[in-house]
């Protein structure tokens, strides 16, 4: 076998392939390390999206967490000023917080008003979410991160899913989920609200590649979690 410095003839080639994949990789704009899975997680409200988040990130995963990104960006000056003139001093409280409860019975009111409100919302504020998450995924593409869950409820509404190498659905009973909000102080017309505002459920599940039942006991689940892990770990050696 012919010896190219300190490569070996297979090895420069699978360097070599290795180089020009990764300029692949960055002309079509994925400016990502492509040895760290993106994996979004999707399903209803309550399903328990952030909770497989966390198990994932026990097993040695780094989680970005869509609402909480979607919280801070309420936070920012310009977007409260913009709030301000929209929906007036209503949707802030005494101390000058934005009040996300009214806020979201503003935006999820079942009326044509509340659809016009909540494309405002999604309008201001969702260009913000999506700068944000990219500047994550670039952060932790520089890391040694290898996998990245994406815990975006409206992931699919977003068009997110180009960013992500597989999807999660997260499964679970509407009487569960209700039950479970429940507990947050929801009543179910709220949760309603908020769900009618979303892409149909069958249709996440359908597009979905991998899909964990969350109805039964936390150890249940993270034995889901765990043989998807050990396959990703299969894959990506
Ligand atoms: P959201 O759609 O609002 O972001 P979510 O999908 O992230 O919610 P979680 O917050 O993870 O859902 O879970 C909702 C509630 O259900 C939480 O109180 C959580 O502790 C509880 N929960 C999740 N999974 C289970 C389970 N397997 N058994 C019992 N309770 C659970």
């Amino acid at each position: 076998m012919r010896i190219y410095g300190l490569f070996s003839e297979s090895s420069f080639v699978l360097t070599v392939f290795e180089f020009l994949k990764s300029v692949y990789w960055r002309t079509i704009g994925f400016d990502i390390n492509i040895s760290m899975l993106i994996l979004g997680l999707i399903g209803g409200i309550g399903s328990g999206k952030s909770t497989v988040a966390e198990m994932f990130c026990q097993l040695g995963a780094e989680q970005i967490d869509a609402d909480r990104i979607g919280h801070e960006v309420l936070q920012r000056h310009e977007v409260q000023t913009i709030a301000r003139n929209r929906w007036g001093d209503r949707v802030f409280d005494h101390n000058g917080q934005l009040n996300r409860k009214i806020l979201a019975q503003i935006v999820f009111d079942p009326s044509e008003t509340g659809c016009e409100e909540l494309r405002f919302l999604n309008f201001l504020v969702h260009p913000l979410i999506t700068q944000k998450i990219e500047d994550q995924i670039r952060q932790f593409s520089e890391s040694d991160c290898r996998y990245l869950i994406l815990n975006a409820p409206l992931l699919l509404e977003n068009h997110w899913e180009q960013r992500v190498n597989s999807l999660i659905f997260v499964d679970v009973p509407r009487s569960t989920r209700i039950a479970r909000t429940q507990k947050r102080g929801w009543t179910s017309a709220e949760l309603d609200a908020r769900e009618n505002s979303q892409q149909n459920l069958q249709e996440k599940r359908r597009t979905a590649n991998w899909i964990i039942d969350n109805s039964g006991n936390l150890d249940e689940t993270l034995d889901q979690v765990k043989k998807i892990w050990q396959n990703l770990e299969t894959w990506n050696r």
